[in-house]
């Protein structure tokens, strides 16, 4: 069993640092290799961790003589060693502070560094970066910095979770006759047959031409992309189209007499 002693050496767990990552849609959908910048707290580079001033001679605190803690009491309470009012824990006079890191040692500096964003992050996913986060004051495991990724919106397809929605829009006779238009998916063009007889808002789906996702049995698995049929119908009709729609309008077999 620890004793008290290993358990209060035992350093408290470093706060992670947060950064942003904008993401395009199809950089979320299929992965990337991204670079981020972070502020992240490391030995001050002015005073290379000294804590007091280029140049300046180190004198301890008058108050606590360098030790950086006083023993004060409280009335009813056991006199206790605190830290230092004179010097806030740091040993060294005041004038004597590196003015970056205000003798703490450890000044936020700004790093970058290339991340491998995985397949299929979705807005507001926080990535995870091990030990590369602030290094705290015992200056021992530095801790993590948490990436929120933004993922920017594509004009003409959205997402939900595995899988990708877009709308194509086909001329009536291919709708009623039956075709074969492109689509564009996340992973190129693709060809989409048109069965005769599509109607208005049918939904048609590309299998396998999703987002990637890791289901509970640890595989890997890839959603579909889903097409909404738009017909679009002329707002206005030539007198040629016209005379011929009326035509065939009146030789049109009913469909309850259809074969
Ligand atoms: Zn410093
Ligand atoms: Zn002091």
């Amino acid at each position: 069993m620890p004793n008290k002693s290993e358990t209060s050496t035992q350093p408290a767990k470093t706060k992670p640092v947060y950064t942003q990552l904008t993401l395009d849609f199809l950089e979320a959908v299929l992965g990337a290799q991204k670079g981020i910048q972070a502020e992240v707290l490391r030995i001050c580079p002015d005073c290379n961790g000294r804590r007091i001033r280029p140049g300046v001679a180190s004198s301890s605190c008058g108050f606590c003589r360098g030790t950086g803690q006083v023993l004060r009491s409280r009335a009813g309470a056991k006199a206790a060693l605190r830290d230092c009012p004179g010097c806030g824990g740091r040993g060294l006079q005041a004038q004597q502070w590196c003015r970056r890191c205000g003798g703490v040692g450890l000044a936020k500096v700004p790093i970058s560094m290339q991340i491998k964003v995985p397949a299929g992050v979705q807005d507001n996913t926080v990535l995870r970066i091990p030990s590369q986060g602030d290094l705290p004051e015992g200056r021992n495991k530095q801790g993590d910095i948490h990436v929120v990724v933004a993922v920017q919106e594509l004009e003409g397809m959205s997402r939900r979770g595995a899988d990708v929605y877009s709308i194509v829009s086909l001329a009536y006779p291919d709708a009623i006759l039956g075709c074969s238009t492109e689509v564009g998916t996340v992973r190129g063009q693709r060809q989409l047959k048109i069965p005769a007889g599509t109607q208005h808002d049918a939904r048609l789906t590309l299998p396998g031409e999703g987002v990637d996702y890791r289901g509970a049995s640890g595989a890997t698995h890839r959603g579909s992309h889903h097409v909404t049929v738009n017909v679009h119908l002329p707002r206005n009709v030539t007198p040629v189209e016209k005379a011929i729609l009326l035509e065939l309008f009146a030789m049109q077999i009913p469909e309850s007499q259809q074969v």
